[in-house]
């Protein structure tokens, strides 16, 4: 056959083999088969060597065309497969910015740890540290040292779960307290705020729980008074319910301070005219306090006749409960979301 008709086919084979040719090792197997050191074209090198001498230049260029184009056909098609690999890429990996973003859900404190830190942000403020203690407690630190010995009749106050004769979930965090004076040694003055955990065997309903919060302060130093107690009651009723309230302080007992009060705010709903809110009294009662019993300075190491001291104690539930008129104490521990969500 005429060699260029040889050579014609050759391209044409090559043209429609690359319509099925998609990625570059289809075509690197293509090139191979022409260009290749045992390709089409080295066989036409071979080949020429048998042609009489006069026909081996015309041969020899009709060949050297057909290699460069066949080289620049498939040179040409490598780069459509590229453009098109790197555009087919660029379709996988688009980004719609047209579409709406996903909404990551944003997480908030818990009602009770919003309280917590609202109380603490105020007596930190007025110069407090804030103290923690275990939840487990020695009898000794719970109700002994804080002026209960065993079987004194105020312990019923306070149903207990005992772990042992000795060892209970604490009660309160008046234990922390203790700690404290012990740790200071009967020297230096002390002014702490004690949140935490407590638990009393209670049945759960509307209004109890086996466990809640509370929230104590201790002041222990030189010339400190009932003035004193009635001033830092004063700003956090004021810091809790408003800047208009009033407090009130009514005679009470606890074993641990001497004398004793129970604090009422004024009714915040009513302005103390009288409410169903405060059962018509104009106030309502938010926490105990007290000056610390000197059986709890003897106790601790602290010189009585030098130092005196205050605590007040208020349950994190109650003043939730009363600021953000929550009906059930249940509310705070069963994790309804409906129910949390509502504090963000
Ligand atoms: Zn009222």
């Amino acid at each position: 056959m005429e060699i260029q008709t040889q050579l014609k086919q050759a391209l044409q084979e090559i043209q429609e083999a690359l319509l099925g040719v998609s990625t570059p090792n289809e075509l690197a197997d293509l090139k191979a088969k022409y260009l290749g050191k045992k390709g089409i074209v080295a066989e036409w090198m071979t080949a020429m060597k048998n042609l009489p001498n006069e026909e081996k230049p015309r041969f020899g260029q009709a060949v050297n065309e057909a290699k460069n184009q066949i080289n620049d056909l498939l040179e040409a098609f490598r780069t459509q497969i590229e453009d098109r690999m790197v555009s087919d890429k660029l379709a996988k990996e688009a980004l719609d910015v047209s579409l709406p973003g996903r909404v990551f859900p944003i997480g908030a404190k818990h009602l009770m740890n919003q309280v917590v830190e609202e109380v603490e942000d105020l007596f930190v403020g007025m110069g407090y540290t804030v103290k923690e203690g275990p939840e487990i407690e020695q009898d000794l630190y719970n109700f002994e040292m804080l002026n209960l010995p065993k079987s004194h009749p105020a312990r019923d106050m306070q149903d207990t779960f005992y772990i042992t004769e000795e060892l209970l979930l604490r009660t309160h965090t008046s234990p922390v307290q203790i700690r404290t004076l012990l740790e200071n040694g009967g020297k230096k003055p002390i002014k702490i705020i004690c949140p935490g955990k407590v638990y009393r065997r209670d049945e759960d309903d509307m209004t109890h729980s086996h466990q809640f919060m509370q929230v104590e302060a201790l002041v222990v130093d030189e010339n400190v008074t009932l003035a004193d107690l009635k001033g830092t009651l004063l700003m956090l009723a004021r810091k809790m319910f408003g800047e208009d309230r009033q407090i009130r302080l009514r005679p009470s007992y606890f074993p641990f301070t001497e004398p004793s009060v129970e604090v009422d705010v004024s009714c915040y709903k009513c302005n103390g005219k009288g409410c169903p809110m405060c059962k018509n009294t104009g106030w309502i009662e938010i926490l105990g306090a007290g000056m610390i019993n000197n059986a709890v300075l003897d106790a601790t190491g602290y010189d009585k006749t030098k130092y005196q001291g205050f605590a007040l104690g208020v349950g994190v539930e109650r003043l939730a409960i009363l600021k953000y008129g929550i009906d059930d104490i249940r509310a705070f521990y069963t994790n309804d979301l409906r129910f949390n969500r509502q504090f963000k």
